[in-house]
């Protein structure tokens, strides 16, 4: 690798495929589909990747996809892109804006697409080359919006003997041409919380012959989110907040039911794995001062991102390699929930976030889940660089023979 001229190649190989590439995220822009519903947009993947002689497989519920670069020793490092569009209407005029409508790819999904597909077509290009030290494993991801697509490619085994994982997303505050870094937590969690109190209900001349339930709710509204702010670690910015309350139908009849949910937000993984039951917990304690009964449905949501540091590294000296130098900046945590975290439960890796900002330009259509977002299409050329350059880094440093020895890293001719 040291020597080589990463750099030029992928200029070369951009220089034929940079238009195809662009065309291809208008055609998948205007046909956007649903979670778990991706067939069309699992068929044009599968379609071209084949014609580059990849050989992908479907995912058993038939959207999403799965293929392997290279062979023989060496590590493997996945790279892998959410397919999904969403349920908001396409409020842009351009040529290519969706044709199906209330559905859009307001999240960027199809420029992820884009990205890991050319980077798939590089990297195919470099294993003929006998160029590739190892194995890299693309995966195109169904349903990350649903969230629950990245469980799927997880029980068909789609990360096992894989490495470390690298993915990315789009991000309009950012530059084209640039991207966004942080070690540790990047994204949020989010769960929800569905919490019904029952008792025995009567008049309101005699709560203490009864349980007095609305009470008892009240209390509960107020004390978990009291107590819960004292028993975690302020840093792990632990929120839960109500969003819907319901108890009672006439002022003088105490009722027999009542309901609260709510959100738990949370920057931190050990606190959101201790959330449950500490939630239940206080629950408990408070319902049962006021005699009530009290019931929990916990719905977990995504864990947040956390980026190995290791894997941090390799992305910056992929940006600095063929991005340039300056081109890895700083970024901050958003509340955000990514369905990436489910793989860094259980490998290291890291998601970074991709400049999609025309610079000096104001911001093209607002933010991502809106639908008038739109990209600077230059994104996608600067994805292809530095997911493969990323690859490829974590396939050279993942054969070095011991961790000790200092970073190798891609030398640009
Ligand atoms: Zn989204
Ligand atoms: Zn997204």
């Amino acid at each position: 690798m040291r020597g080589r001229n990463l750099r030029g190649e992928l200029d070369a190989f951009l220089d034929g495929s940079e238009q195809e590439l662009i065309g291809f995220r208008r055609d998948l822009h205007m046909h956007p589909e649903l979670a778990f519903a991706e067939y069309r947009t699992t068929q044009r993947i599968a379609e071209r990747l084949t014609a580059a002689g990849l050989t992908p497989s479907v995912l058993p519920r038939g959207t999403g996809l799965i293929c392997e670069v290279g062979s023989g020793d060496g590590p493997t490092v996945a790279l892998r892109a959410d397919i999904d569009a969403l349920p908001v209407p396409d409020e842009k005029d351009v040529p290519y804006s969706s044709t199906v409508p209330g559905v859009c790819h307001a999240c960027g999904h199809d420029v992820h697409t884009t990205i890991l597909l050319g980077t798939s077509l590089f990297l195919a290009r470099q294993a003929e080359a006998g160029l590739l030290p190892g194995r890299v494993r693309l995966i195109f991801q169904p349903a990350e919006e649903l969230p629950g697509g990245a469980l799927e490619v997880m029980a068909a085994g789609g990360i096992s003997g894989v490495d470390r994982i690298f993915g990315l997303h789009c991000d309009p505050r950012v530059d084209v041409g640039k991207v966004g870094l942080k070690t540790g937590p990047i994204t949020s969690a989010c769960d929800k919380v569905f919490i019904r109190v029952s008792g025995p209900g009567g008049h309101t001349a005699r709560p203490h012959l009864t349980a007095d339930l609305v009470f008892a709710l009240a209390k509960i509204l107020t004390e978990l989110p009291a107590a819960l702010s004292r028993r975690v670690d302020p840093r792990s910015s632990l929120s839960l907040v109500w969003g819907r309350v319901e108890a009672g139908s006439v002022a003088n009849a105490i009722p027999d039911e009542g309901l609260a949910e709510g959100t738990v937000r949370c920057l931190d993984e050990q606190a959101w794995h201790a959330a449950p039951d500490m939630i239940k917990t206080l629950l408990e304690s408070v319902a049962g001062a006021y005699g009530v009964e009290a019931r929990m449905d916990y719905v977990r949501g995504v864990p947040p991102v956390v980026n190995d540091e290791v894997s941090v590294q390799m992305l910056a000296e992929a940006a600095g390699g063929v991005l340039g130098e300056g081109s890895a900046e700083p970024t901050q945590q958003s509340l955000g929930g990514e369905d990436f975290g489910w793989y860094l439960e259980s490998i290291p890796g890291a998601f970074a976030r991709l400049g999609t900002r025309t610079p000096g330009a104001a911001n093209l259509g607002g933010d991502i889940h809106q639908g008038t977002f739109d990209v600077d299409e230059a994104c996608i050329a600067t994805g292809v660089r530095f997911m493969a350059a990323t690859a490829l880094t974590a396939l050279w440093e993942g054969r070095r023979p011991s961790a000790t020895e200092p970073v190798a890293g891609i030398a640009i001719a």
